[in-house]
């Protein structure tokens, strides 16, 4: 009799076999590309003709190894699926991207963040092999000593330089509880001093912490949310029903406590999108009453959105209450903490958006990431910023104050939504150097895109 593990391998095995033939299907010199259920990739892309590589059967758990505290898993299987089947084993990833339809090959390659990266960095940074499809068509094991230059230019290459089929990444030891400290600042600069000094020691009022993010609602009102695991049992909240998670952060003064399984707070940012589901009204009360509850999650608002993006439905409203079209500003960005104050005081001031997102983060690694060069040993705020602004006189012009402003104080922006860069910057910003050397071993012919065409020219 087959147990779930020998099912689960046997069906990648088919699942690679696939993908391999579909590779070799369209032809020697045909582009390809993934054909995935799902994306969170904010960019709009433009059509292609590109041959879409077959993904079905990669999107499961293989293992969970509950003593080496190691799992490994399809390319396309969803943090969703690996945390249930690590969560019994009192087991997660060392960073869960909070939207639950991302995938580990996703995160790895288009980069991540949560609450966890201020202790442990990037999700690639926790990959200990993997198996890459690459470019020139070949199945290849990479890890730090295996392929090196290939696993270390893999994250922010956007699948410009192979497909990861499989990943075996670290766990860690996780209790079933949070316990939350939500601290209110009435200034930024205050909240910055205060998130530095958690990183730098690893605990809040003799506390130990495990997790730590915050928001911004306005200048004067901002919160740092400070989490510590806990196997202690007592009541918990809940934000998968009427109430909201990000509403519950709020608070006059000093500090709110509350409580969270721990299944709730890693998919905590979920259920509203962190606070995006209110676009499509589903934060009025009425609405959310007949909104399902199973609908309530990023995947269908995403679903949702991509709608509005192909009928343009937002733009036609505005024009037709004679209102001007509005531009995009969906944007992660990493600035350095002693710059963070800064950026946010210069944001609020010119980029019409909030609430606002913060997650400290600092590398695990002394060794760098070339298409993704944050600084190892030093301490970054991501500024997280998801809306739109009434659109200006030049394509893009909010993006490109912002893509500005972030170069200038010595930043860096992620490449999952729009881009506007000169290649002559790209080139500068993205380890360019390094990228076109590893995409001519890896990728000879161009089957797959360049990243300055995927992550600018929106190909
Ligand atoms: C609104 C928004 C908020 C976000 N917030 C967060 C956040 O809070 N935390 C966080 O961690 N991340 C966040 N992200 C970024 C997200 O993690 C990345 O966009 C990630 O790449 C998405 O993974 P996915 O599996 O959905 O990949 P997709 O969206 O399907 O693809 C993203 C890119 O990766 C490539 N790709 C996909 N799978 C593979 C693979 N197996 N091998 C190689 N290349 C592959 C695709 O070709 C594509 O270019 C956010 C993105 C958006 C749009």
């Amino acid at each position: 009799m087959s147990s779930p593990a020998t099912d689960a391998r046997t069906a990648h095995a088919a699942g690679v076999a696939r993908l391999l033939a579909s590779y070799r299907a369209a032809g020697p010199s045909a582009s390809v590309r993934l054909a995935k259920p799902t994306s969170n990739l904010f960019r709009t892309r433009t059509k292609t003709n590109a041959r879409g590589l077959e993904t079905s059967g990669l999107t499961g758990v293989l293992a969970v190894d509950p003593t080496a505290h190691t799992a490994d898993v399809g390319g396309m299987c969803t943090y969703e699926d690996l945390v249930a089947a690590t969560l019994p084993h009192g087991l997660a990833p060392l960073v869960v991207p909070q939207l639950k339809t991302i995938t580990l090959g996703g995160a790895v390659t288009g980069l991540g963040i949560e609450s966890t990266s201020f202790r442990n960095g990037l999700p690639h940074e926790s990959v200990l092999d993997l198996d890459i499809l690459t470019g020139a068509g070949e199945l290849v094991r990479v890890s730090p000593g295996e392929r090196g230059d290939l696993y270390r230019a893999f994250p922010n290459s956007y699948g410009t330089l192979g497909y990861a089929v499989r990943l075996r990444i670290k766990l860690e030891p996780v209790k079933p509880f949070v316990a939350l400290r939500h601290l209110r600042f009435h200034s930024i600069p205050d909240l910055i001093v205060t998130m530095d000094r958690i990183i730098q020691t690893g605990e809040l009022h003799g506390i130990h912490v495990d997790y730590l993010d915050g928001v911004v609602f306005s200048a004067e009102e901002s919160y740092l949310c400070v989490g510590t695991q806990t196997a202690a049992s007592g009541a918990v909240s809940d934000y998968t029903g009427q109430q909201m998670y990000y509403r519950s952060l709020q608070h006059d003064n000093g500090v709110k406590e509350d409580r969270l399984t721990i299944h709730d707070y890693l998919w905590r940012w979920d259920t509203d999108w962190f606070w995006c589901s209110e676009g499509f009204g589903a934060q009025r009360p009425t609405i959310r009453r007949l909104w399902p509850r199973s609908l309530r999650r990023s995947s269908f608002y995403s679903t949702l959105m991509r709608y509005e993006q192909r009928f343009q439905i937002g733009n036609r409203i505005e024009r037709l209450g004679g209102r001007p079209p509005r531009e995009r500003v969906v944007q992660d960005v990493e600035v350095p903490i002693e710059r963070s104050a800064e950026f946010l005081d210069w944001f609020l001031c010119t980029v019409p958006i909030q609430p606002i997102w913060l997650c400290p983060l600092r590398l695990r690694s002394d060794d760098g990431w070339p298409l993704y060069p944050i600084k190892p040993q030093r301490s970054y705020v991501n500024i997280g910023f998801w809306s739109t602004v009434p659109a200006g006189s030049a394509d893009g012009q909010t993006n490109r104050l912002i893509e500005g402003k972030v170069s200038e104080l010595q930043g860096h922006k992620s490449l999952y939504s729009d881009s506007y860069y000169s290649r002559e910057e790209f080139y500068e910003l993205y380890g360019g150097e390094t990228y076109a050397t590893v995409k001519t071993r890896y990728d000879p012919d161009s089957r797959l895109l360049d990243l300055y065409a995927k992550a600018v020219q929106r190909r």
